[in-house]
Parts: C-alpha cells; sequence; structure tokens
C-alpha cells in the first residue's frame, strides 16, 4: 500500500519536526502511517468502511515558498478523519478543525476526529454517526471561521458541547498551540472539556430527537445545496483578482489584511479559501458574512439570490 510506502520514507528530520512543532508522538505517527512523498508530509485518510481515500499532504516546515500549507491528492473530498474512533463506540470523543490538530489530541490519549474539509464543512450524514456517543465535545480555532464553523458543528450534533480555549492562546490559536506552544498536557485540555457548554440558547434536553436531526438536516440540506451551486472561485473573482496557479487552486491578494504577496488560496475542488497571510478561511458563506458584513442567515439570502 501506498501510505505504508511513504510512511517508510518518512525523514527523521520531519519526525522530529512533527514531534516537537505539531506535538505528535511517536506511536501515534506510526500507527496514523504518516509519511512523506519526497516533497510533502503525506496523511492518509480513510473512508467509514476503512478503505484509502486519499492524503492529506502537509508542506514541507523548510518550504519557504508561499506553495499552502495543506494539499489534497487527486480524488479528495469532504471526509471524517478519524472514523475508526466513532466506529469503536467510545464514551467520548472530540471534534476539532485539522488533521495536526487530532493527531495531537490523540497522542495525549483523547479520541478524536476532524473533517478534512475545514472548518466550514461538516456533513450532516456524519453528524448522526454522534448520536451514540454521550460526550461529544467540539473545538474549533480560536477565529471568526472557527467560531461558525462550531456552532454549525453544535446545531448539527444537539448534545454537543463547545470547548473554549484559553484566551492565552492567542486570536486564531487551535488546539495545537495549546499543547506545544503552552506547553499543557492531556489533563488540562481535560480541564477545559469540563467546563465545555452547550450552545446558548438551545434546548436542554440531553438526547436529540430524531425530529431535531430532521429539522437541521433539512437547512443544512439548503445550505449544503447553495453552497454548491455557488462556484466558489466566481464569487470570490468579483471581488479580487484571481491567479490559477495550479490544477488545485488560485490564488489572490487578500482583501481581508494588507497583502503584498498573494497569500489568498481559493480551492474549487473543495469549495474553500483559506489565507496563509491573516489565517481568515472558509466557504463561499463565510467569505460573503466577513466581505460584506454579513450575518450568517443574510449570507444565505444573497445566495439564494445568486442562485435566481
Ligand atoms: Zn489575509
Amino acid at each position: 500500500m501506498i501510505a505504508r510506502q511513504y510512511h517508510d520514507n518518512l525523514p527523521q528530520r520531519i519526525r522530529d519536526y512533527l514531534r516537537q512543532k505539531r506535538g505528535i508522538s511517536d506511536p501515534v505517527i506510526d500507527l496514523r502511517l504518516l509519511g512523506w512523498n519526497g516533497s510533502r508530509i503525506t496523511i492518509p485518510i480513510f473512508n467509514q468502511s476503512g478503505g484509502f481515500a486519499f492524503f492529506k499532504l502537509a508542506k514541507d516546515p523548510e518550504d519557504k515558498s508561499d506553495s499552502p500549507k495543506m494539499l489534497t491528492s487527486p480524488g479528495g473530498h469532504a471526509e471524517l478523519y478519524g472514523w475508526e474512533r466513532i466506529l469503536a463506540n467510545p464514551e467520548q470523543i472530540i471534534i476539532c478543525e485539522g488533521e495536526f490538530d487530532r493527531l495531537a489530541l490523540e497522542s495525549r490519549g483523547l479520541a478524536a476526529v476532524t473533517s478534512t474539509g475545514g472548518a466550514g464543512t461538516f456533513r450532516p450524514e456524519w453528524a448522526e454517526a454522534f448520536s451514540e456517543i454521550p460526550n461529544v465535545y467540539v473545538c474549533f480555532d480560536n477565529d471568526a471561521a472557527g467560531q461558525t464553523g462550531e456552532e454549525r458543528v453544535a446545531r448539527l450534533i444537539p448534545h454537543s458541547k463547545i470547548v473554549r480555549l484559553p484566551e492565552e492562546v492567542g486570536e486564531s490559536g487551535d488546539v495545537t498551540d495549546f499543547f506545544v506552544r503552552l506547553g499543557k498536557n492531556g489533563e488540562e485540555f481535560e480541564g477545559l472539556l469540563k467546563a465545555a457548554q452547550g450552545l446558548p440558547g438551545r434546548r436542554s434536553s440531553a438526547q436529540p430527537s430524531s425530529q431535531d436531526y430532521r429539522v437541521v438536516s433539512a437547512m443544512d440540506e439548503e445550505v449544503d445545496t447553495l453552497k454548491s451551486l455557488v462556484d466558489i472561485e466566481e464569487l470570490i473573482a468579483r471581488y479580487v483578482p484571481l491567479r490559477r496557479t495550479g490544477q488545485n487552486y488560485c490564488v489572490a491578494r487578500c482583501p481581508f489584511h494588507k497583502d503584498r504577496n498573494p497569500s489568498f488560496v481559493v480551492y474549487p475542488q473543495t469549495q474553500s479559501f483559506h489565507c496563509f497571510g491573516c489565517s481568515e478561511h472558509g466557504d463561499v458563506i463565510s467569505f460573503l458574512m466577513r466581505m460584506e458584513r454579513l450575518t450568517f442567515p443574510e449570507a444565505l439570502r444573497v445566495l439564494r439570490e445568486i442562485n435566481g
């Protein structure tokens, strides 16, 4: 299997980087078959039935070019990274925002999963897989996209609780910052889990009814439909000139910060964007919200108008 081959090729300097800068332990590096394809770190993603689906490809830490931090191999799509955890019927699980964050949590014995599609992507059919897990926690990055994303997940999984990272992780700080930069341990993270709360204003019933899922799914279906009908490349090109630089992405100067070099990347395949300068990221909806200063329902209305 190619994933194992890449894993066997993992250079020591990359293993050191994963351990020291990403807080990922050796056993987790080996168990999850992190590898090296000659230019990028390979993270194999498996589907619900355990079959290999595609690779997430993380940038070489020594690569100083403005190439994106994370790419997806051909055939990539939004998948849940960590199905084996859910299928093992755990008492507790954490949904976090990225592959490396997931592996940092796993390295501390905390069961975790993530969407491979970023903060803005979480499929309603995945949400149902969490309905039997008693304690579901959502912990996204400490920024606007992360907060929008985690609220969306919390709506989809009505008994989940939102974990707040302490302010010291800084703006757009994440799980990895908590462990690596702040030097905190797994027990300290469990302290955050104890303080986690449900979405404000949500009915406090412990378990969701099937009707909850239907209502949320119907709304989510509309959101997903609208998102799939709008081409993110076309939408963003209305605001900033885009330049296609590869098969999988195009770049622009970021409309959200003073950007001298184009550090704003649009990924038509996953219908998402990410700025490597200011960390702003998301989908068509978060782009519109930020660009036009709209609320979520207002952005939806604009999308409906675009679609006629
Ligand atoms: Zn930016």
